[in-house]
């Protein structure tokens, strides 16, 4: 500890990552302080992870009312949805987890400042609070300001909103267009053509989930085209223009869409503006982040970084994981294995959802000298009766030299739940023979892992 300085360790920016590193960091005894300048828990709690599962779990129903039907269940008139039930249950739950995390903050000793922070040199913090500034000076400084939605600038891109707004829409859209190929985009399109909307994907690629296994986007469009959603790829939106309460959405291919809404899911950059980051000397990679090495230390080895204002994959679980480090290394010091980004699974929340670990079959091919593909689609027992035409996809990836799988992939029904238990064998280096000897569990969905037996492609 330095009594030079008021502390140890000064956060900025009450998000996952920050928060994690506040606290345990704290519980080493270091002299922490956090300052937060909009909402306890940052984008995931707020504006991510947390109200757009909640809001997944919402858009499902609709099927599963109607499969009940096959099942013997009679609903005594047709399913209505109400918007702003959801809605303000959702916010209530927000404000339930932003007092969880002021208590952890607290119960740890982190003294938390509600107030926007800015580098003032590689020691001090400038902290601005209803228009009036103190300072603070700290020994190390960890910028964990997250990322920002960033949408492209076509005429009438004002009338679009972004993923921090789409959760609070004052009227439920009938009519919904989402600009975007990547995941938030994909979900979004999923949750709001569940809820009801006529919905519409603009995306100017060829397909999208780029980076994503290619028989996995594949799959997954013939899926949510099946669903309903009205997918438009290689297009891009020419202009908008607002016509009363509606806007009318210009194509580039000529065709033009009347919705109700505009969510441009474009991208997010990392969350720098005002920062201070000039006046410490700290400059952005190629990409728009804050270069770090393995300590997490910036080019000024006082201030530190992580989450998604530095490079790697935006998600929750690795800003969590990198805080975890960052506290082992500076105040346990310790030192940690580095992270395993190679191995790190996830999931899109799209209909049916995506789980994935490891190498795509593309990237197999390009690191692997041969390979094994396995693959399984089927319709799940559930649909049997229900009438639903889902199907499930489900992929192993084998590197043939030595039989490791290198890759699980998954599109189907809570393929989040089941790819998180086999990214375990994934990441332990498990091989095709590991799995073909684990004994299935029936009747499942799942048991198809373990059961694949000859190769659909080398
Ligand atoms: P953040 O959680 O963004 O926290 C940064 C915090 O810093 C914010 O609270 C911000 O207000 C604050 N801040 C910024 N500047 C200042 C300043 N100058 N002074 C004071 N405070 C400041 N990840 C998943 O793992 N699974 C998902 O399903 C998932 N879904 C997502 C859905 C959406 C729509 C979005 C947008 C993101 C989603 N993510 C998901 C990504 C996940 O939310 C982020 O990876 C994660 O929140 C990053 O954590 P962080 O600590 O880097 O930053």
């Amino acid at each position: 500890m330095s009594a030079e300085y008021e502390y140890d360790l000064f956060v900025i920016g009450a998000g996952s990552g920050g928060v994690r590193a506040a606290r345990m960091a704290a519980s080493t005894g270091a002299r922490v302080g956090i300052a937060e300048d909009r909402y306890l828990g940052g984008t995931c709690v707020n504006v991510g992870c947390v109200p757009k599962k909640l809001y997944a779990y919402a858009s499902h129903f609709q099927d599963n009312f109607s499969d009940a039907e096959g099942f013997g269940w009679q609903m005594a008139g047709p399913a209505t949805f109400n918007w702003a039930t959801l809605r303000d249950n959702k916010t209530s739950e927000i404000s339930r987890l932003n007092g969880i995390y002021q208590r952890m903050l607290e119960g740890a000793g982190v003294t938390l400042f509600n107030a926007r922070a800015r580098l003032l040199d590689p020691h001090t913090v400038s902290l601005v609070s209803q228009g009036s500034e103190t300072q603070v000076t700290a020994k190390q400084i960890l910028l964990a300001t997250g990322g920002w939605p960033w949408v492209p600038d076509f005429p009438g891109c004002e009338h679009a909103i972004n993923s921090n707004q789409v959760f609070d829409l004052q009227n439920f859209p009938n009519r919904f267009l989402v600009l975007g190929g990547g995941y938030i985009a994909v979900e979004f399109a999923s949750i709001f053509n569940g809820l009801g909307s006529e919905t519409h994907l603009i995306y100017r690629g060829e397909l999208f989930l780029k980076g994503f296994d290619q028989e996995v986007r594949e799959f997954t469009c013939e899926e949510m085209a099946k669903k309903g959603v009205n997918l438009h790829f290689n297009t891009n939106i020419e202009r908008i223009e607002p016509n009363g309460t509606a806007l009318n959405v210009h194509l580039t291919t000529g065709e033009v869409l009347e919705v109700d809404a505009v969510l441009a899911a474009t991208g997010r950059r990392a969350n720098t503006e005002g920062l201070g980051l000039e006046a410490v000397g700290i400059t952005l990679d190629a990409s728009g982040k804050i270069p770090i090495n393995e300590r997490y230390e910036t080019q000024v080895r006082s201030v530190l970084a992580l989450g998604d204002l530095t490079n790697g994959p935006e998600l929750t679980p690795v800003a969590l994981a990198e805080a975890m480090q960052l506290v082992d290394t500076h105040f346990n010091k310790t030192e940690p294995k580095p992270l395993d980004y190679a191995t790190i699974p996830t999931a899109v929340f799209c209909h049916p959802n995506i789980g994935t670990v490891g190498l795509s079959e593309e990237a197999a091919r390009e690191k692997h000298t041969k390979i094994c593909v396995y693959r399984t689609d089927f319709r799940s027992m559930k649909h049997t009766l229900s009438g639903n035409t889902e199907r499930v996809l489900m992929k192993l990836i084998v590197d043939d030299e030595t039989d490791v799988v290198v890759g699980a992939h998954m599109v189907g029904e809570d393929a989040g739940e089941l790819i998180q238990g086999i990214a375990i064998a994934v990441r332990a280096g498990l091989t095709k023979r590991d799995f073909d000897c684990t004994v299935g569990i029936h009747p499942t969905g799942a048991e198809e892992f373990v059961t694949m037996r000859e190769p659909s492609r080398y």
